[in-house]
């Protein structure tokens, strides 16, 4: 069908400018599909006032002058395909669309829709009557003219990539649903107490909703790292939640001395551009945690602290049910550069699978603190239980101190002194 020809097929519905020109939508750039509609509209009435008989929807040409065609002109001219949405309902979720984001901070955005069933099957129609030849889809064009519109509204600009905020026009429902992007912010802490977990430990016995045992807390813990990040950071981004990602975690039991890398993310925040000094003031505050090197990052940075595998220095000072026999005492050298096999602890069965887990000492060193009494400091590989190694768990871990020491362990005091860079 030559294009001609196919422009008059499109003409014999009702059909605004938009939809006939969407039809072109992929000739001549640096023209909106309004604008190629127009134009070819305009061909077809100069064919008309020329004396061509042409089989068209008459009523397409009411606005036209025409010096000599005699035109009926009367009856509808409601756009077969789009039902005049570029005409009347864009302006309207356009509208709703700046309104629903007024009070968030944003630098940029990207629109996505969903045409109703009805636009979509009329213009299926249409394509199986003119081909697919340079046609763009209606959902494009809605997407685009309402960024075009949204770009005027807010003065902000529109992004594919990684956008603040996604709208997102369904005009199924009719409504205009609002994605603001999450703040991320990364940094370190340290975890200056014991008896913290570092995330929020939902109570198991009522599932987070509060009962006798959790005091209606609904978490087995006052408090964690989480929140005593989260909240501070959720409140100066004026966010409705908070998520925490760690590199890693330490036992609730266990300080850690050295900046433990984190992500905190605010959930839809309202505001982008907040003081990471204050931030950082606010939370340390709390005397429980505390936090440097904070900067804004990105989703990728997330996924990136999560699957970093540090090598760790820990600090236990470990006690023994028996007095330490010295003789033995240099046996613990022997743990230097020994691979030690690791069954999954039994503290830990209940969440992990069983597994059996290889892990490198990469230094050891140790100070008698008293007749029961020892300080060890190893550096271990990823991932290495430090309190199994001191205690054989039950025969679970091997080698480790306790079985070289032939003493049970009786109590450890954990640190993490020393998280090592990923090389
Ligand atoms: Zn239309
Ligand atoms: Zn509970």
């Amino acid at each position: 069908m030559k294009l001609e020809e196919r422009i008059i097929e499109v003409l014999k519905e009702p059909v605004c400018d938009n939809c006939l020109g969407r039809t072109m939508g992929n000739l001549v750039s640096g023209m909106s599909n309004a604008q190629r509609g127009r134009a070819a509209r305009d061909y077809v009435a100069f064919l008309i006032d020329s004396g061509e008989k042409l089989n068209v929807h008459a009523p397409n040409f009411r606005s036209y002058r025409l010096r000599n065609a005699k035109l009926q002109t009367d009856g509808p001219t409601r756009c077969e395909v789009c039902g005049d949405f570029f005409s009347e309902g864009l302006e309207a979720m356009v509208k709703r669309a700046a309104a629903k984001v007024s009070g968030y901070e944003f630098s940029d955005f990207v629109v996505g829709s969903s045409p109703t069933d009805e636009m979509q099957n009329k213009e299926e129609a249409l394509w199986n009557r003119i081909g697919i030849d340079y046609i763009e889809p209606i959902k494009s064009e809605i997407n685009r003219e309402a960024g075009k519109r949204l770009e005027k509204l807010t003065g902000k600009k529109f992004n594919m990539k990684d956008p603040d905020i996604v709208f997102f026009f369904d005009l199924k429902r009719d409504e205009v649903l609002l994605q603001v992007k999450s703040l991320y912010i990364s940094g370190g802490y340290q975890k200056l107490v014991r008896g913290i977990p570092q995330t929020r430990w939902v109570c198991m016995d009522c599932n987070g909703k509060g009962c006798v045992e959790c005091k209606g807390e609904g978490k087995r813990y006052k408090t964690s790292v989480h929140e005593i990040v989260g909240k501070p950071a959720a409140k100066a981004a004026d966010g409705k939640d908070h998520a925490f990602h760690g590199a890693g975690r330490e036992d609730i039991d266990a300080r850690c001395l050295d900046y433990r890398p984190f992500v905190i993310e605010v959930i839809k925040p309202k505001k982008r551009r907040i003081d990471l000094k204050k931030l950082e003031r606010a939370i340390n505050k709390s005397g429980k945690v505390r936090v440097g090197r904070l900067a804004f990052c990105d989703k990728e940075t997330v996924v990136k602290t999560k699957s970093d595998r540090h090598d760790k220095t820990y600090t236990a000072e470990v006690e023994f049910e028996d007095k330490i026999d010295k003789k033995l005492l240099p046996k613990i050298k022997s743990l230097k550069g020994a691979t030690v096999m690791q069954r999954t602890p039994n503290r830990v069965a209940h969440r992990r699978a069983d597994l059996i887990r290889k892990r490198g000492v990469l230094s050891i060193v140790f100070k008698q603190t008293g007749p029961k009494k020892l300080r060890v400091t190893v550096k271990g590989q990823a991932g290495l239980y430090i309190k199994e190694l001191m205690s054989g768990d039950e025969g679970r871990t091997t080698p480790s101190v306790a079985v070289l020491l032939n003493n049970k362990v009786k109590k450890i005091v954990l640190d993490v002194v020393k998280i090592h860079p990923v090389i």
